[in-house]
């Protein structure tokens, strides 16, 4: 028997419309993702409480570069010959950078700096046990 799940658990929502889902002072309101906890790294707050709160779905790209070369494990080839992918750091409203790989079929070519961008879900590799995913940044038409 075989399943789909995330590769990494608690790192983002699946479904209709996933999202990251980041850790919110409950002190100060600063977001976090990953999630964290103990103690708040806003320097001007001392808060301790975080909140798990959904981030938003959009957000514009920051940077952006491709993987020419296969990365080392535990980077897992989802092609053979490996076939290189896009990375994307892209800036949300919450004042996060979150890196990420680009949805599968688009490429350098489909981003520019600045360009807004949406998160999907999308199978990151195969195991004995099933399909792994992972978010990704997909160019919004
Ligand atoms: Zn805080």
């Amino acid at each position: 028997m075989t399943e789909t799940s995330p590769a990494i658990e608690g790192w983002f929502t699946t479904g209709a419309e996933p999202a990251l889902v980041g850790s919110r002072c409950t002190t100060c309101a600063s977001t976090f993702f990953p999630r964290t906890q103990g103690f708040c790294r806003n320097p001007a707050c001392d808060g301790e409480e975080f909140a798990d709160t959904p981030l938003s779905r959009r957000g514009r790209v920051w940077s952006y570069t491709d993987a020419q070369y296969q990365p080392p494990a535990p980077y897992v080839a989802t092609t053979d010959p490996y076939e290189p992918f896009a990375l994307a750091a892209v800036e949300l409203p919450e004042g996060l950078v979150v890196l990420g790989q680009v949805a599968s079929g688009y490429g350098v070519a489909d981003l520019e700096v600045g360009a807004e961008v949406e998160l999907v879900v999308e199978p990151l590799y195969s195991d004995e046990t099933g399909v792994r995913t992972i978010w990704k940044w997909r160019p919004v038409a």
